[in-house]
């Protein structure tokens, strides 16, 4: 059985909590004199947007504006006037990273002049489930009881105020559709007008943007977006530069986010914004492909010889990748995710 402390990195982290607002302060070189929210330049006519730790993208052409995720409503709204002032040009594409609602949320103010896109997996994660749904197969691992929700005391007794945020009907239980609330969707995120399955290009004003799907990784649904006249992919969670991804914190799924990043590796690029930290290069996208095979090799050759998901997590140490922003807790969070992502993944271990 998995431990209480690993219950509750999982169910605290579905709500996008504020965990890591220390490492976007160090990613990003905060000493508390960076404004809240920011645009800055990328190259040519592609800019980053920011508010405190989330980033999203857009293109300026000379036909409109291309934005890649809105966010919320707040810097969605915020970023639409500063469009207008600096540009005075609509916004004639939205397209979405993944359904996470802390990153496709409030796209409906651009929705008068703009098309939506987005993985086609998107469409059934938008979908809440029904209110008797089971537990996805990792979440029963931490069902102690079997009674098909999670407690309090299932998840951990420090949890108490992530627990009650999520149990919005109160009732001490949390539901498949309750943990999904917190996560997908909701009524901050406007579904996809248009969906893509394997690769789209979007073209406006002389200008190209490529949607590449490069299979499961944080999410079923990702996109990797590339600029290729810019040499700049945008990778929002799944690949963030200098920090180890987040198995534990964000679900996803192993093997397929190792082979997920050897195609990343493969597109020709030479920057990458995430959607949290700084920008980085082409050559920490191999670091981070080599990490999270590193994890995956470990943890399986563990669970082969018996080992349970404390052991693992005290032992597999991954010590080559101690440089990276947030090393100790990315790792044994991660350890516990591929062990508990494994465990409920039959043939995979
Ligand atoms: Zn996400």
């Amino acid at each position: 059985m998995p431990s209480k402390k690993n219950h509750l990195a999982v169910v605290i982290a579905t709500m996008g909590c504020s965990i890591t607002t220390l490492s976007f302060a160090q990613g990003m070189g905060m000493g508390g004199n960076e404004p809240e929210r920011e645009i800055t330049n990328v190259t040519g006519d592609l800019y980053r947007f920011r508010q405190i730790r989330h980033i999203g993208m857009f293109l300026v052409t000379t036909d409109g504006i291309i934005v890649i995720d809105p966010t919320n409503p707040e810097l969605a709204a915020w970023l639409k006037e500063q469009l207008d002032e600096r540009f005075g040009l609509p916004v004639k594409y939205v397209i979405y990273s993944h359904s996470h609602n802390d990153h496709a949320g409030g796209g409906d103010v651009f929705a008068d002049t703009a098309t939506f896109i987005g993985h086609e997996n998107m469409r059934e994660n938008l979908q809440r489930p029904a209110d008797d749904a089971p537990l996805l197969p990792r979440e029963q691992l931490w069902d102690a009881n079997g009674d098909g929700m999670i407690q309090e005391s299932e998840a951990d007794g420090s949890a108490v105020t992530a627990f009650a945020q999520l149990d919005v009907n109160g009732n001490g239980s949390l539901t498949r559709a309750e943990i999904w609330a917190a996560r997908f969707g909701g009524p901050t995120v406007r579904p996809p007008d248009l969906y893509y399955s394997n690769h789209a290009v979007i073209t406006l004003g002389g200008k190209k943007v490529e949607l590449h799907y490069t299979g499961r990784n944080h999410t079923d649904d990702m996109t990797v977006v590339l600029f290729p006249a810019e040499r700049t992919i945008y990778t929002v969670d799944f690949l963030t530069p200098n920090r180890p991804a987040r198995t534990v914190l964000d679900g996803g799924y192993l093997p397929d986010w190792v082979e997920s990043l050897r195609r990343v590796e493969a597109l020709d690029f030479d920057i990458i914004v995430p959607g949290h930290e700084s920008p980085g290069t082409k050559a920490q996208v191999s670091e981070q492909a080599r990490y999270m095979e590193d994890l995956y090799t470990a943890v399986s050759a563990g669970i082969a010889a018996g080992r349970n998901e404390e052991e693992l997590v005290e032992t597999i140490l991954l010590e080559d990748y101690s440089h990276l922003i947030e090393y100790e807790y990315s790792r044994a969070g991660n350890v516990a995710g591929a062990y508990e992502m494994l465990m409920s993944t039959p043939g995979e271990h």
